[in-house]
């Protein structure tokens, strides 16, 4: 195979810091050893997030130039409208600053107490968005998927039979709504299939209930099902996206993924009577309907990324070059989760530091060691993230101890994926150690953004 290379050249820069290991052990231990608290000038290769840290192109710069900043009915919105109806099929169309947004909006109409919606993995901010209104979230990947090993091309699907049970036992008319989740963020960045989601439509009409497509990253999503669903190889990535969102109810987008912008959101629907209702909250929290949180210039930007993202050479780039880092990794004996998903590469600390406790936090010393050995920023997603206590302030751990590495869209390049396969050779070196970290702070919710620790002497 040729080598994989950028399908674009580079016309800006922005200057990289390249500091010592010593000089990263300072920087670590002043953050309390999160990555979170550190300053972004002493990251060198940071792969904390792909959320809202992509590259835009010229044409988006260009875009920017141009935006109409107008109050109402600008320019810049009837070109971001024209393309989310092209794309979506749906009438109704409500630009918001980024996704948590459109969330709080859709959900909180469609929750309440006593409801319950049904997704794959509902992500963090969704689930937050649903258990404030008093609803109930419950994820419903099939259980095959659950294996981080196992290697199967749609990993994000539903389990179908239990959307079923689960809509008779709470009873049809309180299934506020089924969320699909393209890629599945929360389990890897795991595609769905076309199949999946055709047949949760026909379930969703024969009980009378909405489907919310939840598609921050459905260029990445499409890609998957040309290259491993039967019968899809000879369509475009863009009418793979524009057929699945056709099965939706609602739309609901963090931009900062495939909108190949740093901010905004988007939440579209067929129903005219639900549009009015989220019309409504959308100028109460986010603006008026023809601008939502976003500048004219943000709008024009991310009506050009909508298009972009859906470049075949793009798609097959990002895509390879996410599979790249974690097959190497793999090849290395590094253990990654299995298959690679779209947007990260997830590392499974709970066997590559086999000989850490649980409750000195594997995933969060190698988040550590990368860090000190390369100037690498990642995330835990382990029980640091995840873990909760019992009544004697036993750690109850999180299911698995993943770290994430998550690649920005056009940022890096190949030799800087190079660069973080070669900090692995270190890392496998230190494979033998035995102590962790213990937390010295942590507040009462979401305790890993802004937890303190302390490295177990
Ligand atoms: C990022 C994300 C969101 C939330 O979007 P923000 O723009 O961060 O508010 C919702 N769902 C999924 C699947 C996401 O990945």
């Amino acid at each position: 195979m040729r080598t994989l290379t950028e399908p674009f050249k580079i016309k800006m820069v922005e200057p990289l810091r390249v500091t010592t290991e010593e000089y990263r052990s300072v920087a670590l231990k002043n953050a309390g050893y999160n990555p979170f608290l550190l300053r972004s000038s002493d990251v060198f290769i940071d792969l904390l997030t792909d959320s809202g840290t992509g590259a835009m192109s010229d044409e988006q710069w260009a875009g920017m130039m141009v935006g109409d900043e107008s109050y109402a009915g600008a320019k810049s919105w009837e070109h971001l409208e024209a393309v989310v109806k092209e794309l979506t099929g749906m009438a109704y169309i409500l630009p918001t600053h980024q996704g948590r947004a459109a969330e709080r909006i859709l959900y909180g109409i469609l929750g309440g107490k006593g409801k319950v919606f049904i997704s794959n993995t509902h992500f963090d901010t969704t689930r937050a968005n649903i258990e404030f209104t008093g609803a109930t979230a419950i994820d419903i990947v099939y259980e095959e998927a659950k294996d981080p090993e196992i290697d199967l091309p749609f990993k994000g699907n539903i389990d179908l039979e239990k959307l079923q049970q689960l809509i008779i036992e709470h009873g049809r008319e309180n299934v506020a709504a089924v969320i699909i989740t393209v890629t599945n963020n929360s389990s890897g960045g795991q595609p769905v299939s076309m199949a999946n989601v055709q047949s949760i439509r026909k379930i969703c009409d024969n009980y009378h209930i909405p489907l919310v497509v939840d598609g921050c990253r459905i260029a990445e999503n499409s890609y998957f099902i040309k290259h491993r669903e039967e019968g899809y190889i000879n369509t475009p990535s863009e009418d793979i996206a524009k057929q699945m969102l056709r099965l939706g109810d609602a739309f609901i987008m963090s931009a900062k993924k495939d909108g190949l912008v740093n901010m905004g959101g988007l939440l579209t629907m067929k129903d005219e009577a639900l549009s009015v209702k989220c019309k409504n909250l959308l100028i109460i929290s986010e603006g008026f309907t023809t601008y939502g949180g976003l500048s004219g210039r943000d709008m024009e930007a991310l009506a050009i990324g909508l298009k972009e993202v859906f470049d075949e050479d793009y798609l097959h780039y990002r895509i390879r070059s996410t599979a790249y880092l974690g097959e190497k990794l793999k090849e290395k004996g590094v253990p990654v989760v299995w298959p690679i998903g779209g947007h990260a590469v997830y590392i499974d600390a709970k066997k590559l530091y086999n000989k850490i406790p649980i409750n000195e936090y594997p995933g969060q010393a190698l988040v550590c060691d990368l860090y000190i050995k390369g100037g690498i920023r990642c995330v835990e997603i382990g029980s640091l993230m995840f873990g909760k206590y019992d009544d004697h302030g036993k750690l109850i751990p999180a299911t698995n101890e993943l770290v994430r590495l998550a690649i920005p869209r056009r940022v890096y390049t190949q030799s800087h994926i190079d660069y973080v396969l070669d900090i692995f050779n270190d890392i496998l070196e230190m494979r033998e150690q035995k102590k962790g970290y213990r937390i010295t702070y942590e507040p009462p919710f979401l305790r890993h953004f802004t937890a303190r620790l302390e490295k177990i002497a």
